[in-house]
């Protein structure tokens, strides 16, 4: 989210400094999917255009039951007079990121050092000086402190981050295996319940991630080994040929946050001051709409207003995360975690009814897809 924040401040013309710890862009299998807001926000950053070109449009998502193939299928058309990308878009973090560093290093007033691990903040009421792990230091006026799960900046402060690790480990798998051809009506988002659990099969541009879960007596070193990750995939669809595994990886989720986004000049954003369950694909989108939010009022600070117009930053940004989108992503896990066949098929029948009446299903899709909390949340002074 320090990207989209530095991209945003070099378009409104303003010098900033970007540390990045890291010497290249992050490979590893993140976030897949991005919501309408988020297109509508970085399209004036000339990012959209790129985002479309190469990712793959999701017009219809589902949540669906594995034994029968019954579905509750959700059609973002219904928000076509709500934003001008009616569609999740799939395109992989990995991607944006790359695509980010190549135009932060271009970017004429963005000062974007790599390799440079922040170590040390201090402040006065006059500026902030940064020091890194290598001895460098920076003044400023204002920190954005986009520094990830594990910030070293909220550790720094000894911050309050209040939550929870859930109990389960999430295996992300993908292959490219035509699944689409074997499980009727498959959209290319679709949560699914299994007799025995669940799983997901999230589509990015050539190729599918597979998310699983070790089964109740297995340990995680035992589901990752190649052979039950393979046993997992024939047991969605059986393969003769057996499966291609590009790659397997596990991770852990947690649902956590802030008690206050501002500490001083330090203003935190993304994962560093919120964690929520990927289900639902929230975190990114949500660090990137902190990004936008907290540069507009920066902005015009930095022009001489008051800074407690940074305050709204807090209050408009952390019920939010708190109320649309860890609650929702707590409520898309725990439906996908259930089991009882009599609780599933009731809810089942529910999202159907949604689905099948427009104005329920945009009320639903305008939370889903992040519009309704971020209209509730500018109507916060
Ligand atoms: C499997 C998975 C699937 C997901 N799917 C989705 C999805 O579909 N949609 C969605 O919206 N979200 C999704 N998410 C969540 C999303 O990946 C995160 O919310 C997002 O990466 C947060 O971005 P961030 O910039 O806040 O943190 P990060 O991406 O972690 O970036 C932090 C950056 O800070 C750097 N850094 C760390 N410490 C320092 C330091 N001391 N000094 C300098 N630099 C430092 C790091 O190197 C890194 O580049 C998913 C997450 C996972 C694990």
């Amino acid at each position: 989210m320090g990207l989209c924040a530095a991209l945003e401040l070099n378009h409104r013309g303003i010098r900033c400094v970007l540390l990045e710890s890291q010497h290249e862009p992050p490979t590893d299998l993140r976030a897949s999917t991005f919501h309408p807001p988020t297109l509508e926000l970085l399209d004036h950053l000339d990012l959209t255009a790129t985002l479309l070109a190469d990712g793959l449009r999701v017009p219809q998502w589902q949540v669906r039951l594995h034994a029968t193939h019954e579905r509750a299928v959700f059609d973002l058309a219904v928000l076509a007079d709500d934003t001008p990308y009616p569609f999740r878009l799939q395109y992989e973090q990995a991607a944006f990121c790359a695509l980010g560093w190549q135009r932060a290093a271009a970017a004429e007033h963005v000062d974007f050092r790599t390799g440079v691990a922040v170590a040390q903040v201090d402040q006065d009421g006059q500026g902030v000086r940064v020091t890194a792990a290598d001895g460098s230091s920076i003044e400023a006026d204002w920190v954005i402190a986009a520094d990830g799960a594990s910030s070293r900046l909220r550790q720094l402060f000894a911050l309050n981050f209040e939550g929870l690790t859930y109990p389960e480990t999430t295996l992300l798998a993908t292959t490219r295996f035509p699944f689409e051809a074997h499980l009727p009506g498959l959209s290319w988002v679709n949560y699914v319940w299994a007799d025995d659990g669940t799983f997901s099969l999230l589509r990015v541009p050539d190729r599918w991630r597979v998310s699983l879960y070790p089964r109740d007596d297995e340990s995680v070193e035992r589901a990752l080994e190649a052979e039950q990750v393979q046993a997992r995939l024939q047991e969605i669809v059986p393969n003769a040929q057996g499966y291609e595994v590009l790659e397997c990886r596990p991770y852990r989720i947690h649902q956590r946050i802030l008690d206050c986004y501002r500490h001083g000049r330090v203003l935190f954003a993304g994962d560093a001051a919120h964690l929520n369950s990927p289900s639902g694909g929230m975190g990114m989108n949500c660090g990137i709409h902190d990004a936008f939010n907290l540069v507009e009022k920066l902005a015009v600070v930095l022009d001489g207003e008051p800074d407690a117009l940074l305050d709204r930053y807090d209050r408009q940004r952390r019920p939010l995360a708190r109320e649309e989108i860890l609650a929702q992503a707590d409520t898309n896990r725990r439906r996908m975690q259930q089991r009882d066949p009599a609780w599933r098929r009731a809810e089942l029948e529910r999202l159907q009814g949604i689905a099948a009446e427009p104005s329920a299903a945009r009320e639903f899709l305008l939370r889903s897809s992040m519009i309704a909390g971020l209209r509730k949340a500018a109507a916060i002074d």
